[in-house]
């Protein structure tokens, strides 16, 4: 897509760090890293997001991802990593073309601001009704 900047990035006219690349799947480092070696992993072909995106490019980046994630436990002393992909402006997506983050945690350091939320047990009866609905969903 034109003017979508992650497109840019794929075609060189924005500089990034590329750290892989193959035929489907770009992967550079995040210019505001949350961590230590905060990488993104996206689609060669512009989708904004998981409703839009090809199944192909999906796995594609899903399994380069398994790639990276392993290199970035053997390069960097990684203990831990989130994966995070936000869909949607309404919970913060920003940049409009899908990228898996993958945010490593490396030995010693502070604990990720995504990855700690308190646990309040949830409606069961609730839960069980938002689930039939979901299910019947799934085609
Ligand atoms: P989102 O909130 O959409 O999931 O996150 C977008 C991410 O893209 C942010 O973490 C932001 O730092 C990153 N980002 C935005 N513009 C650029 C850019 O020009 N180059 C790189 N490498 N990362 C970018
Ligand atoms: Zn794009």
């Amino acid at each position: 897509m034109k003017d979508c900047i992650f497109c840019k990035i794929i075609r060189g006219e924005i500089p990034s760090t590329r750290i892989y690349e193959d035929e489907r799947v770009f992967a550079f480092m995040d210019i505001h890293p949350i961590s230590k070696g905060h990488a993104l992993v996206i689609p060669k072909v512009h989708a904004e997001n998981i409703w839009e995106m090809a199944s192909e490019d999906l796995a594609a980046v899903h399994a380069a991802s398994k790639a990276i994630a392993h290199a970035l436990r053997s390069a960097l002393d990684t203990e831990g990593i989130a994966v995070l992909q936000l869909n949607g402006a309404a919970v913060g997506q920003v940049v409009m073309h899908y990228h898996l983050h993958l945010v490593p945690r490396v030995k010693g350091a502070p604990a990720l601001p995504m990855s700690h939320w308190e646990l309040t047990p949830g409606n069961m009866d609730e839960i069980k009704t938002i689930a039939r609905k979901i299910s019947a969903e799934i085609k």
